[in-house]
């Protein structure tokens, strides 16, 4: 495949290589970034911010959407695609855990409806492994998802919390012994969504970044303006934190600005509707748990106080929570959407204020200890667990006007200017398989086949890292972010106490 990649470029790309710019270098344009720059394509990443994948959290990889019972089949089995081709590009990104989806008998909905569509990923998933063996990421398909019943759970109860896992039962054992299984509809759901740590991403994209000459880093930068350039091209003026104002050139410019797209949209008059959501997640530590943890789903009506609530185990007894109701991860006012006039929907102050400065230390602790109690709902012991660090928060766009969109990638205005429009990790892969193809249709790549380079994924230098050379630069982000270096670390069987 390498030899492949490289008779490929050898092709004449134009006479002089096309230069790119991507602004933002959260996942999005990090991870075009990286693809761009593995092919040997002139990349220059502009981030505001000290440091790659900064933004809003990521926990969870989205392998099926199954968190999701309001959003389509359609988008839960693009999630699924998406998610396998993340986990063979990072694979250090990627805490190897399986979820448990299970319903409160308190729901209006019944563990039954969710099989159909399971079955029809675990086909999807079949057939993406028959195609190529590869994509066997997710373990045997016949294991994508398995139910058990009240009797089978019983027989979990008492059991020693196992360090590692041997069996697919055994990621039960916790919940068994720790849920209030009389609270609980069954049969639960077993499905293998993994969890995906933001400081690992962050720590692959900053490393790889260091080692591909073909990419230019420009953090602390922001860009000030864009102006269409009267042959072709733009004008970026950037302003870096420290330093006077540059103007760049480029031929080609990429909006990959996360909730902050619109500030860009609006630079070069390109129009477009979006939503903003600005969501929280709470960081709890409960050190008197033992043993192997999955992440466990009770699901609930958004923005009811019996919203779903999502515990998600890192090592050492930390937790990262999630409750959707609007005094834990949602606010009242969160959800903004764009004008007429701004392709920018506009977060009130106080949430700007959240993003760019520091929460209240009231506030930190007020929604945590509620994210504590929605969680020991269904945990009571978990009523334990203490206020670990600030949250992990962030605003999120969703193109469009519907809320419950989740598998989005980009979208094309202005020529030579793309934008990217995830609303999950894991989509960021085929944001830049689309600007690619985007590339070469307008002829910046000159004449070069691109289909074989859209129908792989090369990233020799990302995926040259080793397990604990991702950790330990993960771990140094984490300190300089302020939050517990065991975020950082990967939950493969780990001993938590
Ligand atoms: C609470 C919460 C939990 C979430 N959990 C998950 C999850 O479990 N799994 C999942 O897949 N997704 C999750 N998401 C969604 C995920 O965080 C987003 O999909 C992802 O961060 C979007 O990445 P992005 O690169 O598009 O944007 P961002 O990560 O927002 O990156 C945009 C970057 O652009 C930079 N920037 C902005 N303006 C400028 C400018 N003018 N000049 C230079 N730089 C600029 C910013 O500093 C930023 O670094 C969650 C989101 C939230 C809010």
């Amino acid at each position: 495949m390498a030899k492949l990649q490289k008779r490929i470029l050898k092709q004449p790309l134009k006479p002089t290589q096309p230069s790119i710019a991507i602004i933002g270098g959260g996942v999005a344009g990090s991870t075009i970034a990286l693809r761009f720059a593995e092919l040997g394509l002139d990349t220059t990443l502009i981030e505001k911010g000290p440091s790659l994948v900064n933004g809003p959290p990521i926990c969870h990889l989205h392998a099926g959407g199954n968190l999701y019972r309001e959003i389509s089949d359609e988008q839960c089995l693009k999630l699924l695609q998406q998610s396998i081709d993340t986990v063979k590009v990072y694979p250090h990104s990627v805490n190897v855990r399986p979820t448990i989806i299970a319903l409160p008998k308190t729901d209006k909905g019944s563990p039954d409806d969710l099989r159909p569509r399971l079955d029809k990923l675990q086909r999807k998933y079949a057939a993406l492994v028959e195609n190529d063996p590869t994509n066997k990421v997710l373990g045997e398909p016949d294991e994508y998802f398995k139910f058990y019943s009240r009797e089978e759970i019983d027989a979990l109860v008492g059991l020693p919390i196992p360090k590692q896992a041997s069996q697919p039962s055994d990621w039960l054992i916790s919940f068994a012994n720790y849920t209030q299984l009389d609270n609980i509809q069954f049969p639960i759901l077993l499905v293998q969504e993994y969890g995906l740590s933001a400081f690992r991403f962050a720590a692959i994209a900053m490393m790889a970044i260091e080692n591909l000459p073909n990419c230019v880093l420009q953090t602390h930068t922001q860009v000030a303006s864009i102006n269409e350039r009267e042959v072709s091209g733009w004008t970026v003026l950037t302003q870096h934190k420290d330093g006077p104002p540059r103007e760049q050139h480029f031929d080609y410019v990429i909006n990959a600005c996360g909730f902050r797209s619109g500030e860009i949209d609006d630079m070069v008059s390109a129009k477009r509707q979006r939503l903003v959501e600005f969501k929280a997640a709470y960081v709890a530590h409960w050190p008197q748990c033992e043993g192997l943890w999955p992440e466990i789903i009770f699901h609930g009506e958004r923005g009811t106080p019996r919203g779903m609530a999502q515990l998600t185990p890192y090592p050492d007894g930390y937790f990262q929570l999630h409750g959707m109701t609007h005094d834990i991860t949602l606010f009242d006012n969160g959800l903004v959407e764009s004008s007429d006039n701004s392709a920018q929907p506009q977060l009130e102050s106080a949430f700007i204020e959240k993003i760019d400065k520091q929460w209240p230390q009231q506030v930190i602790n007020k929604r945590t200890e509620r994210s504590i109690e929605h969680l020991a709902q269904f945990i009571p012991d978990f009523s334990s667990a203490k206020v670990a660090s600030q949250p992990m928060f962030g605003a999120q766009q969703i193109p469009g006007q519907d809320p419950d969109l989740r598998a989005a990638d980009v979208s094309f205005d202005k020529k030579h200017y793309a934008r990217a429009e995830i609303v999950k990790a894991s989509s960021a892969l085929s944001a830049s398989d689309a600007i690619l193809a985007n590339l070469a249709e307008s002829g910046l790549l000159g004449d070069i086949d691109i289909a074989p380079l859209l129908s792989s994924h090369y990233f020799p230098v990302s995926q040259s890292f080793t397990e604990e050379a991702v950790t330990e630069y993960a771990v140094m982000l984490a300190e300089q972010r302020n939050y517990s270096t065991s975020l950082a670390k990967t939950f493969k069987g780990v001993v938590n106490g």
